[in-house]
Order: structure tokens, then sequence, then C-alpha cells
């Protein structure tokens, strides 16, 4: 196997370990004579896959009988759709926060079914900030309160999670996920895409809190309705089960790391090495206002973007994979996600150094 890193931003890099035991399992897995992709849904194997997935991934988060955990397809932009169409109940409107172009593409869904309040946003600065508490506008009546705890293209993280009274918060959890402990209590429901952090793409989680689902909108699909997914323990058709079976590995693996507090450790290391490397050169800069620069997916440009291409060039020859800023942005983003090891970064930092060196 070439010997790489990958720095995609999603779908992304997944455990080595986890890679293996799936090529190992394939095709028989465990004795069964089936690979995974072979099992029927209903049948005692796949079953027991799924439901050990689902203890794993409680285990880690902490998250209690309160809240259903639901294995579901459609990827975070369905939740866009289906956050308002089970949460707003009586209500016909949502507070927002804006912070970038995963907070406005939730914004432009969930208009289509209520009156959006923005409560919050840091446009005037770029989205390189996060909004000051004291500039938020709260609605008691809202609905819920929406917001991205980390902005995967922008590179702006919350370390810290918002105060909305009785109001349930929401949050799009799809690049942050299981990157660091939680407190899931203080959360109405957690969505996220398994493509960063959990698992392959084709999957989605969702953590709901049980008091806030079974009232749709007229005409929602059963397909979009949580409880219809909660009474049938995510099997209301059939689920993507080799997306959860991976994802259950992925939970094994991060058990055996020594859990989210460990996982915790290793980013805040994995992104202060980088963001240190940034901010120690004159060549390579980083937008993000340092109170909230996200540790998982880290922008940064260089000094002459005329050079971009052929930095690019150089890292892949290095075999630093897939470092292309978003489109939107410009410049070069690396996603250190919880499966890029802490030696892919330091290969990145040291090849950023040398680039410098005999270019900058
Ligand atoms: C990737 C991403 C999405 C989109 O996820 P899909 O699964 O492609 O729908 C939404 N929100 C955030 C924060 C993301 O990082």
């Amino acid at each position: 196997m070439a010997d790489i890193y990958n720095f995609s931003a999603g779908p992304a890099v997944l455990p080595h370990p986890v890679l293996v035991r799936a090529r190992d399992e394939l095709l028989d897995w465990q004795g069964s004579g089936m690979s995974v992709m072979e099992m029927s849904h209903r049948g005692k194997e796949f079953v027991s896959i799924a439901a050990q997935a689902e203890a794993d991934l409680r285990e880690l988060m902490g998250i209690s009988s309160d809240y259903h955990v639901l294995f579901l397809q459609g990827g975070a932009t369905s939740q866009f759709a289906m956050v308002p169409m089970n949460l707003l109940r009586d209500r016909q409107q949502a507070d927002y926060f804006n912070t970038g172009a995963w907070s406005k593409k939730a914004i432009g869904e969930a208009k289509r079914y209520c009156t959006v309040n923005v409560a919050a946003s840091s446009e005037s600065t770029k989205f390189t900030t996060i909004p000051p508490r004291d500039t938020w506008k709260l609605d008691p009546s809202a609905a819920y309160v929406h917001y991205t705890p980390n902005e995967t293209i922008g590179g702006v993280e919350f370390d810290w999670i918002p105060v909305t009274g009785e109001v349930p918060l929401v949050a799009d959890m799809s690049s942050t996920i299981l990157s660091r402990p939680l407190e899931v209590s203080r959360f109405g429901l957690i969505y996220a895409g398994a493509q960063k952090n959990i698992g392959p793409a084709g999957l989605t989680v969702v953590i709901v809190r049980k008091d806030l689902v079974g009232e749709t909108l007229a005409g929602t699909p059963s397909m979009f309705d949580y409880q219809q997914h909660a009474d049938n323990g995510s099997m209301l058709n059939t689920p993507p089960t080799y997306g959860w079976y991976l994802a259950g590995l992925v939970f094994q693996w991060l058990k055996e790391q020594g859990g989210l507090e460990a996982m915790a450790l290793i980013n805040q290391r994995k992104a202060g090495k980088l963001y240190a490397a940034i901010d120690a050169s004159e060549f390579y800069q980083c937008p993000v206002d340092v109170e909230c620069r996200s540790r998982m997916n880290v922008p940064f440009t260089l000094a002459d973007a005329s050079l971009d291409a052929d930095f690019l060039a150089g890292a892949k020859a290095a075999g630093l994979l897939s470092l292309k800023g978003h489109r939107s942005v410009g410049g070069m983003r690396a996603s250190i996600y919880n499966a890029m090891p802490e030696a892919g970064v330091a290969a990145l930092v040291d090849f950023m150094k040398e680039f410098e060196r005999t270019r900058g």
C-alpha cells in the first residue's frame, strides 16, 4: 500500500485498523459465511452488529435513555429539512446561527418550512469569528435554535455550547462529532453525516431527545419522520447496513484509543502543532480568529497564491493528499479528523517548512 496521508474534508480518512478488520471480515463475517453486505438487516447477525454499534456510541458519548439514536440515510443535508419538519410542532419560527457555508445551507432549507430568525451571524467578519454573545437575538418562542458547532469549510469551531434556556438546541455536528467529549444533555438534537468522523458516506447519525419527536408537519413523508424511524429501530426500510457496521468498527476503535477524552487530547496536539507552524511562519496564514479555530479543519493560505499549484503538487509527491481548499475559500485546507494520525500532521508540517524554505 502506498504510504500516504489523506487530508480530505469528506469522505475522509478512516482508521487504518478499522479498514484492516473490515478487509479481514469482508467475505466471511465471524464464521457466518456471509459478507455483512449480504446479510438480511432483520437477521440475528446484523441485528447484533447494529445493537452493538448503538451501545458503543451511547457509551462513548454518554447518551442517556432520554434520547433516541437513529442510523439514517440522506446525509446531513436531509437533516436540514427533517429538523424543521419534526421539531417545529405548533410553532412557525426557528432561530438559526449563521457562521458559514453549512449554516447558510441549513437556513436556506429551513426557510421552506418556517420563518427563520438569524439570531446571530458572523457574516460581517467573513465568517472568521463566532458571534459574541451580546449580539445574539434569541427568540424565547422559537421552536428550536440551530447552529453548526464546526464549519467544515471555513474552519470555525465553537469551543463552548450556546445556552438557549428552554428552547431546544440543535447542532449539525457532521465534522466534529466524536472529536471530544460532549454534554449531550445540553442538546435537543444532534446530527452528523458519517463521512467525516464516523464512517463511510451514506449513513447519518441522529441523536434526538425522545420528548421532542412524534409530531410532524402535515405531509411529512414517513422516511422523514424521526418517530417512525425510532419505532422501527432505524429499520423502517433497509438501512445502510455496511456503513452502520463500519461505524460500529470505528466506535470500537475509539474505545480502544481511550474514548473521547483521549481523542480530545490527541486532536488538540495535532491542531496545536499545525496552527503553531502556520503562526510561526511569515509565509502561511490562517484567516480564522484564534479563539475559534477548528481542531478538525485547518484552512490556510500561502503568502503568494501563484505558488498554490506548486504547493499542492509537491505535497502530493510527498504523499500528502487532498489539501486543496474549498473552491469558495481557496488556499489550502487540512482536515485532521480522528483517523488522521499524529505522524500525518508531523509530515505535513515538515513539508510546509521545507516548501517555505525553498520556495517562500
Ligand atoms: C459535510 C457537511 C454537511 C453535508 O453533509 P452531507 O452528508 O453531504 O449531506 C453538512 N454540514 C456539515 C457541517 C458538513 O461538514
